[in-house]
């Protein structure tokens, strides 16, 4: 879901949005909270629609559409009824922005050259704060994050599917791990990662310690400190501590944490155990040095030894070198069109 170029300001607009419906339609958060497509159905200022197929179309990341004129939700239906409902929600975020002025002059303001893509980005960030608002939900975990019976509870709980319960749990980790959601042969079924390589769908984690653990009684929940992923060219993660439970009989939620552990008071950091991804994964892209656990604010990146993180990335990736002072120079010190830099020009 949520897989921003713009993850800041989608999420900024999607309190605006929120505010603008309130103003509308005061208490109907909490509705569309309860069941959004029921909520949805009653608007007599809006159609909803459900089609069996895709229409070409389609521009947005989840399976739906959006009609200004009349202004229409198509909802693809999905197997999962609370799919349907991000769907929904989703389109019911293009609503917004296209019939609010302000809504939809603040994405032109942001973004100049890429609106389109933050408007999409922001019905996810809508949608999701819908389903699973962060400031409510955040004071029912522990300082270090979430444990898996924690995801469980906020899937029972919510009209969140199990995929976003996951999205939003990895965001409250504190270090690196990823939250995965497992079919009843340990199957990874879908991966939210932080910081951190995570095993590829479809990728069979019955024989790692945690999962064989699970499969074995297949209820309750465990344990254990010496876990590990097994990633899809058959290298394994170094080795991690892990907690899983079991929701409903058919799905495994599970947890793989490198240091700040939610269930553990003291963690101690490990010698580094790991394959080759993890690795390359902790290498600084611009001085090639290690990352440590500490991670950038803004980017949310980890930071290497040297304090670079993933916005020096993105700005080193747009820098060029000048091929008279050898220098790497912002695009700005180069005239358009001039393969040298303004002061060799
Ligand atoms: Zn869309
Ligand atoms: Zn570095
Ligand atoms: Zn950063
Ligand atoms: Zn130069």
């Amino acid at each position: 879901m949520t897989r921003g170029k713009y993850p800041n300001e989608a999420r900024s607009q999607a309190f605006a949005m929120i505010d603008v419906l309130e103003q509308r339609r005061p208490g109907v958060v909490e509705r569309l909270r309860v069941d959004p497509l029921v909520e949805l159905e009653g608007w007599d200022d809006l159609a909803v629609v459900y089609v069996d197929e895709p229409a070409g179309y389609d521009r947005c990341s989840v399976a739906g559409s959006y009609l200004h004129m009349p202004p229409t939700l198509r909802i693809t239906v999905a197997a999962s009824q609370r799919r349907n409902g991000f769907t929904g929600l989703h389109e019911l975020g293009h609503h917004l922005q296209k019939t609010d002025i302000t809504l939809g002059g603040r994405l032109f303001e942001i973004c100049p050259h890429e609106s389109e893509t933050l408007e999409e980005e922001a019905c996810d960030a809508f949608a999701a704060e819908i389903l699973l608002p962060d400031d409510e939900l955040r004071p029912a975990i522990g300082p270090k994050g979430p444990l898996a019976r924690d995801v469980a509870d906020l899937f029972e709980r919510s009209s969140a599917s199990r995929e976003a319960c996951c999205v939003w749990a990895a965001r409250q980790l504190q270090g690196a791990g990823v939250v995965y959601l497992l079919d009843a042969d340990g199957v990874v079924q879908f991966a939210a990662p932080h910081s951190f390589i995570p095993p590829a769908r479809r990728s069979d984690q019955s024989g790692t310690p945690l999962i064989a653990a699970a499969l074995e009684s297949q209820e309750g929940h465990f344990t254990r400190d010496d876990t590990h992923l097994r990633y899809g060219n058959g290298t394994l993660s170094e080795t991690l501590y892990g907690q899983a439970v079991w929701i409903d009989q058919h799905y495994l939620i599970a947890i793989a944490v490198r240091d700040i552990v939610p269930w553990k008071q003291l963690a101690v950091p490990r010698a580094y155990t790991g394959g080759s991804q993890s690795r390359k994964w902790q290498i600084c892209e611009i001085c090639n040095d290690f990352q440590s656990d500490e991670t950038c604010e803004s980017c949310s990146e980890p930071r290497c030894r040297d304090g670079h993180c993933g916005c020096d990335v993105a700005k080193a990736r747009k820098e060029r070198p000048c091929p008279q002072c050898h220098l790497r120079l912002a695009p700005s010190r180069f005239r358009p069109g001039e393969t040298v830099c303004n002061d060799c020009a």
